[in-house]
This record gives C-alpha cells, structure tokens and sequence, in this order.
C-alpha cells in the first residue's frame, strides 16, 4: 500500500524556525492554489491507476487555515482519480485558533479520521517567542472541539532556556487534552530562519542538554502508557500513524503540491518550492517536479536500512534480504559487527538499542558503502 501527501502551503505568520514551504503573505492564492493542486491530482491519479493507496495527508503550512470547502474538495478529487483503499488513514494537520466545531464537521463527513495539532510548548512566553499564532488554552479549545477523536499533537525540544519538567508539563498538557500520538522533534536551526541567529549566539541548547531532556520525556510518555515506536514518535498501542510508518518501510508514496515529494517505482521527486513556479507548471501542463532521481544498488539498500533502523521495532532483515537479493548479515558483517555494543538481533529484525535510538545518525552512516 503506498501514500497520498498534499501540501497546503499557506499560514497566518511565520514561526521563527520554519523553513517549510509555507507563505503566510500569498494566502489571496488559496482558490487558484488549489484549482492547480485538482489539476495535478488527477494527472497524477491517472497515470498512478495501478496502485492502492491506503493513507492521505494533510500537511503543510497549515492546513486548517483554508476554508474546509478545498480541503473536501481535495479529498473528492482523491476518490475520483486515485485507486483508494478502504478504510483510508485521513490525517490534517491544524493550528490551535484555525478551527470551529463547523470546520471539524466538514472535515469529518469527507473520512477525515486523523488531527494533527500543532502544540509545540504549553508555555505561553515561549509560544510568543516561536511566533506561534496561538496559547496553551487555545489548544485546549481546539482539543475539546475533538473530543473523542484520533488526535497527534507536535511537541518540540531544545528551546531556548528549556527544562525537562517544562517538556513533561507540555506532555501533560497534551494528555490532558486527549491526544493519544505525540510527534517530538529536535528544534532544528535552519540557516535562514530568526532562530539561527539564536544558534549563532550561543543561546539555544546543546546537543546533550537537549539529549537529556529527550531520554526525561521519553521516560514519562512511557509511564503515561504513549511508548516510542520511531524516533521521534510515540503513540498509544493502536494508535501509530500509518501514514508514516509507511514511510519508515521504504513504502511508496506520492505527494502533491508545491515542495511535495514522492517515492514511486524506485524513484524519489520533488516539487519546486517556488508557489508561482509551481502553479504555472501546472496550468501549462509542465512538470513541477525540480528533482526527479533512481535510487538503486546500495543507495537503495543503505535509504531501507537508514529508514528501518529510525522505528524502534527496526528491520526486517528476511525482507531486506528479499528486496535487494542480498543477505544483509554477510553484506554489512564489518558495520554490524562495528556498532554491535549498540544494536541487537531480536528474531528477524536488526534493530537500535532503545538507550541508543536517539543518537541513530551516527550508527547509520557506518551502512554507507
Ligand atoms: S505553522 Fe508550521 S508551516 Fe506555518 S509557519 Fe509555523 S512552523 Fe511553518
């Protein structure tokens, strides 16, 4: 089964450490946006007509910020041109202060079944600093317009003058609010960004200060009962994103829209980041991919076992040997045997230790060949 990414590229503002394609000034685009975007659905629908997809989601940007009428008519261009699983995972992401019970409605009655909150803190004054465009209760509210539903919520670490018991009350704030998934990432100061300039200045944590508070949060999250299941990803049992573990198991998945790429027939694209570039492409029946590349031999083998080894279950080395004709314990006997105070054989999976999984980056390379 493979997947389905849409990038909504719009947003109110911009947050200090956002380098995704997202342009909170170009939201008058929204109607033209998504005229390109149905376009480029179908087009890609058609030629796709030979595989199943059995997730779609919603990223962005901020999804919710556009009027639920594009998001549903997205979805219905999904359904006519693509070839749908039953029972699709159907996630949106959504910003605390961009949604009403009316919006969560319409998203609900076309098989929306997935919401992704943007939290990142629980504490106000750090909120304001990220330029977030919402609070802690505005999550709140935004949770409690949910209740009952499948519900992620995005936590980051490493921000300026940040605690571990700041990330655990932000947890609690999560649970409290009825999320059963929780995302949390490293804040990462990408060159560009406001929160750079932090970086240069000495002002945000170091990699091992951040490291603590990751192995804290990690700890409570488990005795809350949300247990790690990738790197950065912890849900309740059942509650895992399909979507992403899709990704994970090297599994195939298109995506649409400006910045969006795709894994399809060994071939990974990619969209331009340019929102103006991208829509002419389209409407002049141009390709707006800027990057279109075969991934084979060991590129193929090192992204399966890059990948694998981020969840913490790790690869199945049966199928592994099966996709590439290859016996990954003869293949890889130097690295495996090099990183083996880290790594283990559990049954047919090779895998990270759990006190190790964090720091994977550095166990990985040593699979490049
Ligand atoms: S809401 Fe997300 S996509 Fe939008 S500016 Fe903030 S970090 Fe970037």
């Amino acid at each position: 089964m493979a997947g389905i990414y849409v990038h909504i590229p719009f947003c109110k503002s911009k947050c200090t450490y956002c380098d995704f394609a997202s342009f909170p000034k170009e939201i008058g685009k929204t109607e033209s946006y998504f005229a390109c975007l149905y376009r480029e659905t179908e087009g890609r629908g058609k030629a796709l007509k030979n595989k199943v997809f059995d997730t779609i989601y919603f990223g962005g940007g901020t999804p919710s910020i556009v009027p639920a009428k594009f998001i549903a008519g997205e979805i219905r261009q999904i359904k006519k041109f693509f070839n749908l699983a039953k029972n699709p995972e159907i996630t949106i992401e959504l910003n605390p202060g961009t949604v009403d019970s009316e919006k969560i409605k319409a998203y609900k009655s076309v098989g929306i079944n997935r919401f992704s909150i943007g939290l990142q803190t629980g504490y106000d004054d750090q909120l304001k600093e990220l330029n977030r465009i919402h609070t802690a209760k505005d999550f709140l509210t935004t949770c409690n317009l949910l209740k009952g539903e499948n519900i992620s919520a995005d936590i980051l670490i490493g921000l300026k003058n940040q605690t571990a018991e700041q990330v655990k009350k932000t947890i609690d704030l999560a649970l409290a609010g009825g999320v059963k998934h929780i995302s949390m990432y490293a804040l990462t100061p990408e060159v560009g960004t406001p929160i750079y300039t932090d970086y240069l200045n000495g002002e945000l944590l170091s990699d091992d200060e951040v490291a603590d508070i990751y192995d804290a949060a990690r700890s409570y999250l488990a005795e809350k009962g949300i247990y790690r299941y990738e790197v950065s990803n912890f849900a309740a049992h059942g509650f895992e994103s399909r979507h992403n573990y899709n990704y994970w198991q090297r599994g195939e998945y298109i995506g649409l829209g400006v910045s969006a790429s795709s894994f399809i027939d060994g071939r990974r694209f990619t969209n331009t980041f340019n929102l103006n570039e991208y829509m002419n492409a389209v409407i002049y029946n141009k390709t707006p991919e800027i990057s279109n590349e075969e991934i084979s031999g060991d590129d193929a083998e090192f992204e399966f076992i890059m990948l694998s080894l981020r969840t913490e279950k790790g690869m199945d080395v049966e199928k592994f040997n099966k996709e590439f004709s290859a016996d990954f314990k003869t293949k890889y006997a130097a690295a495996v045997k090099k990183n083996e105070k880290y790594t283990e054989f559990i049954g047919n999976y090779f895998r990270i230790k759990d006190e190790y999984l964090y720091v994977q980056n550095s166990i990985v390379t040593d699979f490049l060949r």
